[in-house]
C-alpha cells in the first residue's frame, strides 16, 4: 500500500499510497532549553512525513533553495553512471533550486540478506542516512539495496517504493535480474523506475488529492496517470514495454502542469 512499481506476469500494478499514514513513524522527543545538543530525532522530522507532502519544497525555491540527492548503496550495488548522470538532468529540467542540486554518494552496511521489508529499509535508513533537511536545503534518500523485497512472489517484483515525502528505495539486485531475464536495457529499468519514485515525492498523481488535474489518475491503478506513454502510468516501466525503446518515457502535459502549479518547471 504504498507507491510502488511491481511487475507481475509481464503487468506492473501498483499498491495503495496511503498505507504511509498508517505507519508514519511519529517520534516524541523531549523539549530542552539547552541548545547545545539537538536531539537527533528532531532533526529527523522533516523528513518523516507522508509521500507527497514535500512536492512544494522540492519543486519550488519557496522555502529550500537547494536539493541534495543522497544515493546509498550496498558495496557493488550502485546504479550506471549514465543513470545517475540523467537523473540530475531530470531534476535540473523539473525544479527549480537555484543554490544547486547536489549529489552525494553514501556505502551502505548491512549484512547480506535476500529479502527485505520496508520496516528493515526504513531502519536501514535510520541508521545511516546522512543527510537530513537543514536550513536552506532539503535532502533525498534513496537506497538502491541488494535485497529483493519481502512482498516479492514467483511471478510478481517489486522495483521501487517511494515510502516517505523525500525516501525511495529501489531493489537494484532484482532490476539486474530482470534487465538479463527479460533481456532489457539496465540504464532503462534503472532511469525509468527512478524518475518514477520521485514522481511520487513530486505528489504524482493526487497523492495528495490536491492535484489541479486529477481527472488524469487512473482509477484503476490509483496515484498513476492514465495516460499510457506518461512517467506515471502504471506499467510505466514494463519491461517487454521498455525492451525496444532507447529512452525513458516522459510525463506527459498533465503531470507537467500538476508539477508547474506546485512550483516546478
Ligand atoms: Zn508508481
Ligand atoms: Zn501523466
Amino acid at each position: 500500500m504504498f507507491a510502488n512499481i511491481l511487475l507481475k506476469n509481464m503487468k506492473i500494478i501498483n499498491f495503495n499510497h496511503f498505507f504511509l499514514l498508517f505507519s508514519f513513524l511519529v517520534i516524541v522527543s523531549c523539549k530542552s532549553d539547552d541548545d547545545v545538543i539537538i536531539p537527533i530525532d528532531e532533526a529527523k522530522i522533516e523528513n518523516l512525513k507522508p509521500l507527497g507532502t514535500s512536492a512544494s519544497d522540492l519543486l519550488s525555491q519557496n522555502t529550500y533553495s537547494s536539493l541534495t540527492v543522497e544515493l546509498a548503496y550496498n558495496s557493488g550495488y550502485r546504479p550506471t553512471q549514465i543513470t545517475i548522470d540523467d537523473f540530475k538532468t531530470f531534476l535540473e529540467d523539473r525544479i527549480y533550486k537555484p543554490d544547486g542540486i547536489i549529489f552525494v554518494e553514501t556505502e551502505i552496511n548491512s549484512p547480506f540478506v535476500d529479502s527485505q521489508t520496508l520496516d528493515d529499509i526504513k531502519e536501514i535508513e535510520n541508521e545511516q542516512r546522512n543527510y537530513y533537511t537543514l536550513e536552506d536545503d532539503i535532502a533525498v534518500f534513496i537506497y538502491f539495496t541488494h535485497a529483493k523485497s519481502s512482498s516479492d512472489t514467483d511471478t510478481a517484483v517489486t522495483l521501487g517504493t517511494a515510502y516517505l515525502n523525500t525516501s525511495i528505495v529501489v531493489y537494484e539486485k532484482t532490476i539486474r535480474d530482470v534487465s538479463l531475464s527479460q533481456n532489457t536495457n539496465l540504464y532503462l529499468l534503472e532511469e525509468t523506475t527512478l524518475q518514477h519514485e520521485l514522481g511520487h515525492l513530486f505528489g504524482l498523481v493526487n497523492i495528495q488529492e490536491d492535484d489541479i488535474h486529477s481527472e488524469h489518475e487512473d482509477l484503476a491503478h490509483k496515484k498513476h496517470c492514465i495516460v499510457e506513454n506518461c512517467l506515471m502510468y502504471y506499467e510505466s516501466n514494463l519491461s517487454s514495454n521498455l525492451r525496444n525503446k532507447e529512452s525513458v518515457p516522459a510525463l506527459d502535459p498533465l503531470c507537467i502542469e500538476d508539477l508547474q502549479a506546485k512550483g516546478g518547471k
